[in-house]
């Protein structure tokens, strides 16, 4: 069956009864849409996702509870955007929707692109980044992917879905700039760069309107000013009135409603509360959905069990974030003995819990994978160290574990959070491990002082036992090939590239939302505003326990010859950035070049610096490469209110470029001129203060001081004039000019003021 075009849409949607539009609404059931048979409309399926399909054959629930078909788990969000590998999320897409294309899914739900405003949130294990920008990369890289394959995506949770707590009722408040800048860019980078073929709109509230009902969300923002060209669908059960929701733009209410959702439609519309032109054009955008997956149905689509398996690995290698390792004990020597402790190391928690707990094709084992890749000539020993199911400390499994720890040269610690700790559905209360985990590691300690730690979590822990430690590998939900993964990296197959996609806090009170999460009642405020993960550390000068960027490998690389290719540009121009890295160790490895941008004198309040570029880049020992970035309006730019659009205050920026946001290595400065005049800037109300600080206006504004009075008392002390005029506002010259100056001087020196600065 063929694609349709919209004249061919457009005559079937004539064809059809108002009961059959409506019935296109919502879904058939739990995963499919509805068919019409005898209008050739298939049904077609819709499914989690993201990092691994779960398709239901038997009883079905949204909360991945009951058994799906074995795929492919690759890691969550969290590790794949510790990659910040572009390519190489494209390629897991790309076995998504192979996946998906065998098991006949038209769309994969997903990628999760929200923002990680706090470490609590449950589902922070699904997302990728606490930055904007590097969210969008890696989400639009993962669409790509999928979409390469003819398989559609579902970005979801649009928008500021940041917390479990009261998911389905809580009201996000947000200000407008934060909302732009912080938790809608994710969404707006993603949709313009790789058009998805549908938006989930999220469960919960923003400012006092459902997002399922919002269609400044998802008519306005997402489509009129996004370009967004495919469907809105629900998430499972957000609709909360479906005319509602129908009218602001969303298309599809999931899963089924049972009639209910349908026949308030077909009512609304008998009504005249509804018009029908906007049911006709949602069934259109529905139909040219339905008929584009039909098209790019590949009923001989095959995958490889084994390739995926092995893409698992690399992926999670890729993933892992090296945050210690003291003394450079990794990565092992083959030939030791070594001691491997800990439950996780058998049973390894791999992937989240929730809709997008996923049936793994293959599961690697650590500790198995370990002696594979070590060889005969290290030896290994193995403790279980702790009980999975309990917190509590097990007494004979501790015992038992100092026991191998003491025989060996250096003992592996597997530590993490279990299911229970963090999971779609509800949040964190806490950022520790289990009391069962640490105090393993204590009395380990005690015995063996060469420790490395491998944790498994979806997000951050706090690490007071640092110290004990020599070495840390960050493994997050390593997906099925987690196992595997490690043992790469402990023995030195690969260095380690990863880098923090979050920052890690010291402490969990240092989180910007710590006081304001998870809210009142239904209400959450995001006071911290847009000072969100690094924004929040960099300006409070708040040290981290790990900084947003941060990873080591096993090599070093060297920055130099920082180049832009023009030092002055206008807002509408581009700007070439090089730097040159060079592997100066003697291994292989990655680096991931990262470039962030300063405003460096600013009238708004603004973060310290920013992320606008970043780049992984393979080089062999000696070898050196020039990365290049491209930077334009909106690597400079913050979202004025006002103008309601993007801005570019005129004047210096600073790009420094580095190898994590608290390790730059090179930085350089340009200029960039705004195209933009902001509108009627000067006021009645305008102080003289920002006159004075406007090199355009400043030499008209010291002449007011003789209006103040100022000039007999102050005249000889310049400064201290300048100072009492500077928080007066212009109106002010009026009373104080005692008649000497008029309403009409007033309106006539605010034509000149705004002359002089180019806003007339
Ligand atoms: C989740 C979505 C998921 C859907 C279907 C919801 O509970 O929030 O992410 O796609 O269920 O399982």
């Amino acid at each position: 069956m063929m694609a349709k075009d919209i004249t061919e849409i457009r005559k079937l949607v004539s064809q059809m009864t108002l009961e059959e539009k409506a019935g296109l609404c919502s879904g058939l059931d739990f995963w499919n849409t509805k068919g019409i048979e005898r209008l050739g409309i298939p049904s077609v399926m819709v499914t989690d996702g993201p990092h691994g399909l779960r398709k239901q054959q038997g009883s079905a629930d949204h909360l991945g509870l009951n058994d799906s078909v074995p795929a492919t788990c690759f890691p969550s969000a969290a590790g794949l955007a510790s990659s910040w590998d572009r390519d190489l999320i494209f390629r897991v897409g790309e076995a998504l929707g192979t996946e998906c294309q065998v098991e006949n899914v038209a769309v994969l739900l997903g990628p999760g692109n929200n923002i990680k405003r706090s470490p609590l949130n449950g589902r922070n294990f699904e997302y990728f980044s606490e930055d904007p920008f590097l969210a969008s990369e890696m989400a639009a890289s993962h669409v790509k992917g999928v979409q390469s394959q003819g398989v559609g995506t579902s970005l979801k949770h649009f928008a500021a879905n940041n917390q479990e707590h009261r998911r389905m009722s809580v009201d996000a408040v947000i200000d407008e700039r934060t909302l732009r800048e912080i938790y809608l860019a994710s969404f707006e980078g993603t949709v313009k760069q790789s058009q998805p073929w549908s938006v989930m709109s999220s469960y919960n509230q923003v400012n006092g309107e459902y997002v399922s009902e919002s269609h400044r969300l998802m008519t306005r923002i997402l489509r009129d000013e996004w370009g967004f060209e495919g469907f809105v669908m629900s998430d499972w059960g957000a609709v909360n009135e479906r005319v509602e929701a129908l009218k602001a733009g969303l298309e599809l209410e999931m899963p089924s409603s049972g009639g209910i959702g349908d026949a308030k439609i077909v009512a609304a519309v008998n009504s005249g509360e509804l018009p029908v032109e906007t049911l006709d054009l949602a069934v259109e955008r529905m139909l040219g959905f339905i008929f584009k997956s039909v098209e790019n149905r590949n009923p001989a689509a095959v995958f490889d069990v084994d390739k995926h398996h092995q893409l698992a690995r690399e992926v999670a290698r890729e993933s892992m974030v090296l945050l210690k390792n003291e003394g450079g004990i990794l990565p092992l020597a083959k030939n030791g003995r070594i001691a491997v402790i800990g439950e996780f190391a058998r049973k390894p928690r791999y992937q989240g819990g929730g809709s997008s707990h996923v049936n793994p094709s293959r599961m690697d084992d650590a500790f198995e994978e370990l002696q594979a890749v070590a060889g005969n000539s290290a030896s290994f020993l193995y403790a279980q160290g702790y009980e999975l199911a309990s917190d509590d400390t097990n007494a004979d499994l501790l015992r038992e574990a100092c026991d191998r720890a003491a025989q060996a040269d250096a003992a592996v610690l597997f530590l993490g959070l279990p299911d229970r700790y963090e999971s779609e559905g509800y949040d964190r209360s806490h950022l520790q491990l289990p009391v069962s985990h640490k105090e393993l590691l204590e009395a380990v300690a005690a015995v063996q002082s060469e420790i490395i730690v491998v944790l498994s979590n979806g997000s951050p822990v706090e690490m007071p036992w640092l110290p004990q430690t020599k070495a840390v590998l960050e493994g997050y939900l390593g997906g099925q090939a987690f196992g595997g993964a490690v043992a790469d990296l402990l023995f030195g197959e690969v260095s380690p590239s990863g880098k923090l996609a979050e920052t890690f806090p010291m402490k969990l009170s240092d989180n910007p939302s710590f006081l304001n999460f998870p809210g009142e009642g239904d209400t959450v405020e995001y006071r911290e505003a847009l000072f969100v993960g690094y924004r929040y550390y960099d300006k409070k000068e708040i040290e981290p326990l790990f900084p947003f960027g941060f990873g080591l490998s096993y090599t070093e690389f060297e920055y130099s010859n920082l180049v832009l290719d023009q030092t002055c540009i206008q807002d509408t121009d581009t700007v070439q950035v090089s730097v040159t890295v060079k592997n100066t160790g003697s291994r292989a490895g990655k680096e991931v070049v990262q470039l962030y941008v300063s405003d460096v004198e600013s009238s708004v309040i603004r973060p310290l610096q920013e992320l606008k570029g970043f780049a992984k880049i393979g080089l062999q020992p000696g070898e050196e490469r020039v990365v290049t970035f491209t930077l334009d309006k909106r690597s400079f730019a913050y979202y004025n209110v006002k103008l309601g659009d993007w801005h570019v205050e005129s004047g210096k920026f600073r790009i420094a470029v580095g190898s994590s946001s608290r390790e730059l290595r090179l930085s350089a400065e340009l200029t960039v001129e705004s195209a933009v005049k902001l509108p009627g800037r000067f006021h009645r109300n305008t102080t003289v203060g920002d006159l004075l600080a406007n090199p355009l206006t400043e030499e008209k504004a010291k002449g007011f001081s003789s209006v103040f009075g100022l000039d007999d008392a102050l005249g000889d002390n310049p400064e201290m004039l300048f100072a009492m005029m500077k928080y007066m506002p212009l109106r002010a010259m009026i009373g104080f000019g005692q008649g000497k100056y008029t309403e009409a001087d007033l309106a006539a020196d605010l034509q000149e003021l705004n002359r002089l600065a180019g806003q007339e």
